[in-house]
């Protein structure tokens, strides 16, 4: 399981975990989010006997995005497009974002050859409904569309068969994220341990784009978020900055 330890990514892990053992994979591609991300990850795995978490650093990336963001500024519609992932504009530089999705289902191909697996399991979900939820950029990143996850397929098939059956899976392709928040709790994913936030502090910011799409997932849901305990006079978020 491709995992960033937030909702979508934990509940495509526990609807995978009634037929396989699950390695969960984290990728530092240089995030500010990355490390809580992992504190995330492990308490999840420790909800799910037998599974663990792999991490894979990809430094080159990171020297690639620090040599982006002393170009230009990225533009908001540039910020979008990591496996279940959106990004704040001030953190990310667009150059490497266009393209990165290919890398990290690579690293999670990659991982499955490494132990054995014949599925990667990722939480994309079906963000070209999301316009109703007052989202920004409603239109699908073109890497998190069905059509990606269907070439990308056939090019590992290409590549890996008849050795090797491993391909991406995609379980939440059809849903919604809210659908997706309702059918957590169906699944029991402890929901609190999950962390969504772009950014690195105790607490998830409650500002940034995945925190506001989380929040907005959850009221369309009409649960309660166990996970997103932001006070109103919480103390600045420091940026994130590990690499
Ligand atoms: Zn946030």
């Amino acid at each position: 399981v491709l995992s960033g330890g937030g909702i979508k990514s934990a509940v495509a892990a526990a609807r995978a975990a009634k037929e396989y053992q699950l390695v969960f994979v984290h990728i530092n591609y240089g995030q500010a989010s990355a490390n809580r991300e992992s504190e995330a990850l492990d308490l999840l795995v420790d909800t799910l006997p037998g599974s663990r978490v792999v991490r894979v650093a990809l430094p080159y990336l990171s020297q690639l995005r620090a040599a982006a963001s002393e170009g230009a500024a990225p533009t908001k519609s540039e910020t979008r497009g990591i496996v279940g992932t959106a990004m704040t504009a001030a953190s990310v530089p667009p150059a490497v974002l266009r393209g990165l999705s290919p890398v990290l289902l690579s690293v999670g191909l990659q991982s499955a050859l490494r132990f054995g697996a014949h599925r990667v399991v990722v939480g994309l979900t079906n963000t070209a409904d999301a316009s109703h939820l007052g989202l920004p950029g409603a239109d699908a990143p073109p890497d998190s569309r069905r059509e990606f996850l269907h070439a990308f397929n056939m090019m590992a098939e290409v590549l890996l068969q008849p050795k090797f059956d491993v391909r991406i899976e995609a379980p939440l392709m059809d849903l919604r994220y809210d659908e997706v928040v309702k059918l957590a709790l169906r699944f029991r994913v402890p929901l609190d341990k999950t962390w969504t936030c772009e950014r690195f502090g105790m607490q998830a910011c409650g500002k940034c784009e995945a925190c506001r799409a989380r929040a907005l997932a959850f009221g369309e849901a009409g649960i309660i978020d166990p996970g997103c305990a932001v006070s109103a006079d919480s103390s600045p978020v420091k940026a994130g900055s590990q690499v």
